[in-house]
């Protein structure tokens, strides 16, 4: 993630990657009360775009509120901030990694030490083209009564981790976690869309994290005459699915070759989710924040 060159955000100052530290009796550290994003910039001829800069942002800022943590910069400054991040660091196609976390505190309320962290990185692929072969998970998405499972919360991500490990461990690629009443909810770190007769289908918000990308596939299809059904999804009716794909930063749109070993029968070059997938690649370049380009 960084080399002794890297130049990270740390509270107003820009640090040296190994210099940038933190405490081992950060509350975040204990009880998993930090907040994050994964954003990502594509070059483009102006240099580069942060993709839905502002949209990342403004979830941070949200669920950073959702935890309580007071975030003394505003999503404008945020994105300045990491345009910046970006030319010191000489990046274009790149992940950032924003991370509020909360200072050393060991009560069971919000620490009033709020710490902002900003790291980017050259971006590899993250799942690959390669269409998936996923497992229905053993771990269900938490409860939304539970905790704030509409935010970004880094404690919530446990419950990914554990997903994840376990669909690899057992010969999967990835899991499809269920919510508590049993509906497909979302996959470990990426939305879930599937597709029957030309229509997608998607779980609705409310046990999810409501993606960026899942929104923007949305935006797509409507512009494409694609329909989108949001509505609860069971595991028998994505057996019978002609194609399924994830949707995330990282992942962008990554297809679903099958379901606990249940081939999807659609052809992937052919269906609604590939057609999206490529209006999607083109829309990710182009800059929404024409003042902050960097050349
Ligand atoms: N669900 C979960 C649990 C995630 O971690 C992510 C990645 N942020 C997503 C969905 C997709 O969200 P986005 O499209 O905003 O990256």
């Amino acid at each position: 993630y960084y080399t002794k060159d890297t130049t990270v955000f740390q509270d107003g100052k820009w640090l040296k990657a190994a210099d940038a530290k933190a405490s081992l009796y950060d509350q975040t550290l204990h009880y998993g009360t930090g907040v994050f994003e994964g954003i990502r910039s594509y070059k483009n001829e102006n240099g580069c775009n942060i993709f839905k800069a502002r949209e990342h942002y403004d979830r941070l800022l949200y669920s950073a509120d959702k935890m309580h943590l007071k975030v003394p910069y505003t999503t404008e400054e945020l994105v300045a901030i990491t345009y910046q991040l970006l030319d010191k660091n000489n990046l274009r196609d790149a992940y950032i990694r924003p991370l509020v976390y909360s200072g050393p505190y060991m009560g069971l309320t919000p620490s009033d030490e709020v710490h902002v962290f900003i790291a980017a990185w050259e971006w590899a692929k993250y799942l690959g083209y390669k269409p998936l072969n996923v497992m229905v998970s053993s771990y269900q998405r938490p409860n939304p009564k539970s905790c704030h499972v509409e935010a970004k919360v880094v404690g919530h991500y446990t419950n990914s981790v554990l997903a994840t490990t376990e669909a690899k461990r057992l010969g999967y690629d990835e899991g499809l976690l269920l919510d508590m009443h049993g509906h497909v909810a979302e996959g470990a770190g990426a939305n879930f869309f599937f597709e029957k007769n030309g229509i997608l289908y998607t779980p609705p918000a409310g046990n999810i994290l409501p993606g960026i990308t899942r929104a923007t596939i949305m935006e797509l299809a409507r512009d494409l005459d694609i329909r989108v059904v949001e509505k609860h999804i069971t595991v028998d009716e994505v057996y019978e699915a002609d194609n399924a794909f994830f949707t995330g930063t990282a992942v962008e749109v990554a297809p679903i070759a099958s379901l606990n070993g249940v081939k999807f029968t659609g052809t992937w070059e052919d269906s609604a989710g590939y057609n999206l997938y490529m209006m999607y690649r083109q829309k990710v370049k182009f800059s929404e924040y024409q003042g902050l380009t960097i050349v």
